[in-house]
């Protein structure tokens, strides 16, 4: 398989609630998502926005009483009330947004209050509850989730996501010889500036759960750390590497998996940047004819080339 995939982490508060101060760019988190939205449609590039269950309500109580939870103050930051009130706790137009938008994108899950699955706290009770409730509040607003993006990529319960009717996950990236490394985020610099290196093309796979697993190449942000500060200053690596993962796409087998969230938005570079490899991506597909995908249109390819994974879900209720 051949294709350009890229997904959205769509989260407002929900990804950054346990921090005492939301960070800046939760306050700008509805322009940036708007924002995003406007330029996926102006490269009429479709992408997989993958929204926080939460998000689909339009209104709650702030409680949550019947929902499992990691901890017992799991919701405590949750301000409860209407989307028009609490506007980065509930997507209000946003969602619909997505759907309306000219590009065709497909909408996707995340865990409902954005539980991660593998922390060790996250038990499959919890998980059952995390995974439903996106499900059932995703239904009400009117939308079929059939992909599913857990935090951090960090895959854990699939039989869950499976028995619940989803079809697709987003996996981890491929290990890269800078995972771990003692000055791990030195050493991943030097890979896209000295080496550059091209990011991972990655072969979505259906898992023992008849799941697609389609994996991460990489995530379109800022490098960490003061060597990688200095190096954005002096050129834009992330936007090259992207490129280059785009430039292989077209002269492999195998799927660019680029990965973005709004709340690596906020400055007009940032912006800058998405225009550079969109444009990029443009001008490769009309020569190439490189496809852009969505991650369900990944999965459904590779359902129907395996009739054998096909299955009954439990359902959402
Ligand atoms: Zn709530």
């Amino acid at each position: 398989m051949t294709a350009v995939v890229l997904s959205v982490d769509a989260e407002l508060a929900w990804g950054d609630r346990d921090r005492p101060d939301p960070p800046r760019h939760v306050e700008s988190a509805r322009d940036s998502w708007s924002r995003l939205l406007a330029t996926f449609d102006e490269f009429d590039v479709p992408v997989t926005w993958a929204v926080v269950g939460h998000l689909f309500l339009s209104e709650c109580d702030g409680e949550h009483d019947d929902h499992a939870t990691p901890t017992d103050d799991w919701f405590e930051d949750d301000p409860g009330g209407r989307a028009a009130r609490s506007p980065l706790w509930f997507g209000g137009g946003l969602v619909g947004s997505i759907a309306d938008a000219d590009a065709g994108h497909e909408i996707a899950g995340q865990p409902f209050s954005h539980a991660a699955f593998d922390d060790g706290r996250t038990t499959r009770e919890v998980a059952v509850v995390e995974t439903r409730a996106t499900l059932e509040a995703a239904a009400d607003a009117g939308f079929d989730v059939e992909t599913f993006v857990l935090p951090r990529n960090e895959v854990a319960h699939r039989d869950v996501l499976a028995a619940y009717g989803f079809t697709c996950y987003r996996g981890a990236r491929p290990a890269l010889w800078f995972d771990g490394a003692r000055l791990e985020s030195l050493a991943k610099t030097v890979d896209l500036t000295v080496s550059r290196t091209s990011p991972p093309l990655v072969e979505p796979a259906v898992d023992d759960h008849g799941l697609v697993t389609v994996p991460a190449s990489m995530r379109l942000a800022d490098l960490d750390g003061p060597a990688g500060t200095l190096v954005q200053t002096l050129g834009d690596p992330v936007a090259r590497a992207a490129k280059r993962g785009i430039d292989r796409a077209a002269e492999e087998d195998g799927v660019f998996h680029l990965c973005l969230r709004p709340s690596d938005f906020s400055e007009e570079r940032d912006f800058e940047r998405l225009r550079t490899v969109l444009e990029h991506l443009d001008a490769v597909r009309e020569e190439t004819g490189l496809p852009v995908r969505t991650m369900g249109e990944v999965a459904a390819d590779l359902q129907v080339a395996d009739p054998a994974t096909s299955r009954t879900p439990i359902g959402p209720r």
